[in-house]
C-alpha cells in the first residue's frame, strides 16, 4: 500500500493555485494534477475560518459532531472567550497565556468533542505509521512528553507542563517533537512557518518513519491576509517547494509519486477585504462580557468576530427568548452584514439582509413543504424567501451557488453546542476587526458563507475519491473518509 501525504495550504484559492500551476512555481502540485485530479470548489464549513475548518479536515465531521465553533467563542461552561490566535493583539487582549493554553492544550485535550474520532487515531487503531507536523488538531493515540523549554513554554509558565496524546510522530512548534530532527520552529505556532513543517517532513521521509503525513502548510493564508488574495501564487510557489522538498528526502518527485498518494487541500478559500464591520458599536447600548466592557455577571452578550463572521451569545438564560430577536434586528442594521441566522426549535431561520427570510429544517417533510434535494444530496424542508441565499429549486433540488453547501453549513453551525445564538456573515469586501481591533483590510480574509471564501482547492493523486454526493458537490468533511478508506477503514 502507498504511503499517504495529506498537505493541507491554508486558505488556498482555486484560482491562485491554477496560475502558480501555469507559471511553472508549482512543480509538486502540477505533478499531482498530472497523476490525479483536481477540484475547484472543496467547500469549507461556516464560519469559514481555520480551527473550524482543520478539525472538520482533521475528523470528517462539522461543528455540531466536533465542537470547535470558531476562532473566537464564548464558553457557555467557563463563562469566558476562548481564543485561538485571531492576531497577536486580540491574544494580548485576552490574556496571552489563555490564548496559547487553548490553541495548544485545550482545543485537542477539552473543546474537541471526545466521541469522534480524529483521523490519526483511526490511522493509530489499526497500526498505521502515523506522523504530523504543527496542524491545530493533532489528537492520537500515542503520549508525548513536552520536549524542551522553549520561548512559548516560558510565555505560558507552568501551564505548559502536561504531556499529550498525538500521533505516532508528533512535531509541533518545539514543543513537542518525537525525534531530535535538528528542524526548529522558533515561535512557530499553527498560522505561521512552512519551513519547519518541510523540514521536519523531509527528514521522516529520508528514514521511512510513516504511512501516514500530514503536512501543514500555514504560511499562505497570513501572506494572504496581507497582501490580498491575488498575491498567493507566491506562497503557493512556497509551500509546493516544501512538498518539493520532502518528496525530494524520498527519492525525488517521480519516485514519490510512485510511493506515495498525494491529497493536497485548503481548508478555505480568500477574498478581498475593503472595509470594517463596527460590530462593538453596533451593540454599543449592550451590556457586552469583556475586556473594557461588562463583568461577565453583568453582561447580556458575548460577542465574537471571526474575520469575516461573527457570533453573538444571549448570556442571560431566561431572557434568551426576548434578546434573541432584539439581536437579530440590532445585527440586520450593521452596514456589511450580509446574513443573519439563528434557530428556532427545529427549525433554522437565514435572513439575507434586503432580501428576505427563509427557514429551513432537516428532511421529514410536511405534506404541505415538498422535501428537496441540496447538490450533496441531503434532504431538507424549505420555507419563505429563497432570495435570502440567491437561491432557486427546480425538479426537487436546492441550489445556492452564492453560498455553497449554505443549508448544511448553517445548520451545522446553529446546533453546534458551542456556539453562538445569532450568526453573521459578511457581505463581500466586509470584515468584522478582533477582539484586539486588528482587521485585513487592503488584503484578504475569510469566515463568510459566501463562496469567496468558502471555496478552496483540492488535489489528489493514488487515492481514491471521495464517496461524495452523486452529484459531486465537495466539501472539506469529504477529506477524512478518504484518508481512512486509503487505508482499509470502512466508514462507520
Ligand atoms: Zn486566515
Amino acid at each position: 500500500m502507498k504511503r499517504l501525504l495529506l498537505a493541507v495550504i491554508d486558505g488556498c484559492k482555486p484560482s491562485m493555485l491554477e496560475r502558480a500551476v501555469e507559471r511553472g512555481e508549482a512543480p509538486a502540485i502540477a505533478a499531482v494534477l498530472e497523476r490525479g485530479a483536481f477540484v475547484p470548489e472543496l467547500c469549507a464549513a461556516f464560519p469559514s475560518v481555520t480551527p473550524v475548518c482543520a478539525t472538520s479536515i482533521a475528523t470528517g465531521v462539522l461543528q455540531d459532531r466536533h465542537h470547535i465553533a470558531a476562532m473566537n467563542w464564548w464558553s457557555r461552561a467557563e463563562r469566558r472567550y476562548v481564543e485561538y490566535g485571531s492576531s497577536f493583539r486580540a491574544a494580548r487582549k485576552l490574556g496571552i497565556a489563555k490564548q496559547l493554553t487553548d490553541t495548544v492544550y485545550n482545543l485537542n485535550g477539552s473543546h474537541m468533542a471526545a466521541d469522534i474520532e480524529t483521523i490519526y487515531e483511526s490511522l493509530d487503531d489499526v497500526g498505521v505509521r502515523t506522523a504530523g507536523t504543527t496542524y491545530l488538531v493533532y489528537r492520537g493515540r500515542h503520549e508525548h512528553p513536552i520536549s524542551r523549554e522553549t520561548a512559548l513554554t516560558r510565555l505560558a509558565g507552568t501551564l505548559f507542563r502536561k504531556p499529550v496524546m498525538g500521533p505516532r510522530e508528533l512535531f509541533y512548534a518545539d514543543i513537542f517533537a518525537s525525534r531530535e530532527t535538528g528542524c526548529r520552529s522558533q515561535m512557530g505556532l499553527p498560522g505561521i512557518r512552512d519551513q519547519h513543517s518541510g523540514c521536519v517532513g523531509a527528514w521522516l521521509a529520508a528514514r521511512d518513519l510513516y504511512d501516514f503525513l500530514l503536512l501543514s502548510l500555514p504560511d499562505n493564508d497570513t501572506y494572504s491576509h496581507k497582501n490580498g488574495p491575488h498575491a498567493q501564487p507566491t506562497s503557493i510557489a512556497a509551500a509546493d517547494a516544501q512538498i518539493v522538498r520532502v518528496a525530494e528526502a524520498a527519492g525525488g518527485l517521480e519516485r514519490f509519486l510512485d510511493t506515495h498518494a498525494v491529497i493536497i487541500c485548503a481548508d478555505h478559500s480568500h477574498a478581498p477585504v475593503e472595509r470594517r464591520i463596527d460590530l462593538r458599536g453596533a451593540f454599543g447600548d449592550w451590556e457586552v462580557a469583556g475586556p473594557g466592557g461588562r463583568a461577565v455577571e453583568e453582561a447580556e452578550l458575548a460577542l465574537c468576530p471571526n474575520q469575516r463572521a461573527a457570533m453573538v451569545y444571549g448570556l442571560v438564560g431566561e431572557a434568551r427568548s426576548t434578546v434573541i430577536p432584539r439581536v437579530v434586528e440590532t445585527a440586520s442594521a450593521i452596514p456589511g452584514v450580509d446574513i443573519v441566522a439563528w434557530r428556532e426549535g427545529e427549525e433554522g431561520v437565514i435572513r439575507g439582509v434586503g432580501r428576505g427570510e427563509l427557514r429551513f429544517r432537516v428532511g421529514n417533510p410536511a405534506p404541505a413543504h415538498p422535501e428537496l434535494r441540496d447538490a450533496r444530496g441531503n434532504h431538507w424542508t424549505v420555507e419563505g424567501d429563497l432570495g435570502a441565499l440567491s437561491a432557486t429549486t427546480s425538479d426537487g433540488r436546492f441550489d445556492s451557488p452564492d453560498y455553497p453547501d449554505a443549508l448544511r453549513r448553517v445548520w451545522a453551525a446553529l446546533t453546534c453546542a458551542t456556539a453562538g445564538d445569532v450568526l453573521l456573515s459578511a457581505g463581500p469586501g466586509w470584515e468584522f476587526p478582533d477582539w484586539g481591533g486588528a482587521d485585513h483590510v487592503g488584503g484578504g480574509s475569510h469566515g463568510s458563507l459566501h463562496h469567496s471564501d468558502s471555496l478552496g482547492a483540492l488535489a489528489f493523486c493514488g487515492v481514491d475519491r471521495a464517496p461524495a454526493s452523486a452529484d459531486g458537490a465537495w466539501s472539506i468533511t469529504d477529506v477524512a473518509p478518504m484518508v481512512r478508506a486509503h487505508f482499509g477503514i470502512a466508514p462507520n
